[in-house]
């Protein structure tokens, strides 16, 4: 009989990297994907730990999956990912959740077909909460025909005050460049037309390898192998870039790469020095709106986003006032703006002058406003250019419409008659939007 299985992944890019892989292993057990969790044989939610709000849209997703076993108890129900390295979601899941039968942590991705194969045959619910596991030839199916995700590097040494990745995904461990090599290569053989080099911190990759190379020398390999294999080579994109760690020399060539796309996600966190000082970033406003000031000189034409928390833990008007004027001053193409979240176990959760809730929200919705209105100036500027964009989408409700980004990682949605998913095409733009463009073709290239 068929055996199927489904994925829910919540959660950063390294989740959708992961069910990749844990896809990559099913299929190689001889599963085959199910269209929905209804029909599936094995169900597993790929979790994330970064704020209560994901937290608790699992939680109330266990409580719907818990109907569906009742029905079929004999489908396999695993809970993977950060999520499961939280002591507090291990007692919750012993307490409420007992029908789970697999809870894992993000780590243990070599271990999976074991781990499955036991939790099939357990009474009780079967745990595997180990930091180490192997990470390198795993089996992978990826989601995207022409897009793919790579990590450089796994887990994270930074410990940024309000952050639980370093408890849930371990300690920083860069990948050999070797194998960072051959699969970039496998990936341009099979025809892909993005890379995306992922890590906690990619400006950090390489500092805990014998061998002597850091995130520019392996961006610099990587584009000049890959323009040297082909007319069409894929795009490298890579993410998320610590300001503490951006070096001039990345910039440098990121500017010069022929390749390389020109977009740096580069997360303030907050405008106001000691906010960034309790949250442990490793760098002052100065600095980092040197660091812009120097991205922008060397690369023209390029993007910045950012990440930024509201209501940490003593954030009073003034040090709110700081990020507003920061955000003014540095005008982001885009801004990914959170409440502040406190995490059992992190430093900041202890820290006095906890913010209301009602106080982060006014806040947000400030930020937003004014980041909308930035975002929308900064897309005005580009009506009347042509962009290089890949197309990526195909609207569901209308088949002429797609949708594809810029190397700026800008949406951008126009019409074309013909399927051209996956292709790169040169469109002109022609309307302005906050968070995206509207444009129509200019060349097929
Ligand atoms: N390693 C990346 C991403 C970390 S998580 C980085 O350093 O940027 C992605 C974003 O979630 C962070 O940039 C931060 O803005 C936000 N975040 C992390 N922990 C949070 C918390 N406890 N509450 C609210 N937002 C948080
Ligand atoms: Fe979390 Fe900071 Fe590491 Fe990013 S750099 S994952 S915010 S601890």
């Amino acid at each position: 009989m068929l055996k199927r299985y489904y994925i829910a992944t919540y959660g950063c890019q390294m989740n959708v990297y992961d069910s990749e892989v844990l896809a990559g292993h099913l299929e190689s057990m001889g599963y085959h994907a199910a269209s929905s969790e209804d029909e599936a044989d094995v169900l597993i939610i790929n979790t994330c730990a970064v704020r209560k709000k994901a937290e608790e849209k699992v939680f109330s997703r266990l409580g719907t999956i818990r109907e569906l076993k009742k029905s079929r108890p004999q489908m396999i129900v695993a809970l993977w990912g950060c999520m499961a390295q939280r002591e507090t979601v291990v007692q919750r899941i012993k307490r409420r959740f007992k029908f789970v039968d697999l809870v894992s942590g993000p780590n243990a991705l070599e271990r999976f077909p074991a781990l499955l194969e036991k939790a099939a045959t357990a009474k009780e619910t079967v745990f595997d909460l180990d930091h180490a596991g192997g990470k390198e030839s795993l089996p992978i199916k990826r989601a995207e025909g022409f897009k793919a995700w790579i990590p450089i590097s796994h887990g994270c040494n930074n410990y940024c005050s309000y952050c639980v990745v370093p408890y849930v995904r371990g300690p920083e461990i860069s990948r050999l460049p070797e194998n960072i090599i051959n699969e970039v290569d496998e990936l341009a053989n099979c025809g892909f037309k993005e890379i995306t080099l992922l890590g906690q911190n990619v400006n950090s990759y390489g500092k805990d390898l014998k061998q002597k190379i850091d995130f520019a020398d392996l961006l610099l390999h990587l584009d000049h192998r890959l323009i040297n294999r082909s007319d069409n080579p894929p795009r490298i994109r890579f993410m998320t870039s610590h300001p503490k760690d951006l070096s001039e020399k990345s910039v440098r060539v990121i500017a010069e790469g022929r390749n390389i796309c020109e977009h740096i996600h580069l997360p303030i966190q907050s405008g106001s020095d000691e906010l960034l000082k309790k949250m442990n970033r490793g760098y002052t406003r100065d600095y980092y709106l040197g660091l812009v000031d120097m991205i922008r000189e060397a690369i023209p034409g390029s993007s910045i986003t950012t990440d930024l928390i509201v209501g940490f833990p003593g954030e009073n008007e003034e040090d709110f006032a700081l990020t507003i004027d920061l955000m003014a001053k540095v005008r982001f193409d885009a801004a990914f703006i959170f409440a502040y979240s406190p995490r059992q176990g992190t430093r900041a959760a202890g820290m006095p002058g906890q913010v209301a809730a009602k106080i982060k929200k006014k806040r947000i919705v400030q930020l937003n406003e004014l980041q909308n209105r930035i975002g929308l100036e900064k897309n005005q500027g580009l009506v009347g250019s042509i962009q290089e964009v890949l197309v990526e989408g195909q609207s569901k409700t209308n088949k002429n419409m797609f949708t594809g980004r810029t190397r700026t990682n800008k949406i951008v949605h126009f019409p074309s008659a013909a399927d051209c998913l996956g292709e790169f095409i040169d469109i002109r733009i022609e309307e302005a939007r906050g968070w995206n463009l509207i444009g129509a073709i200019d060349r097929r290239n």
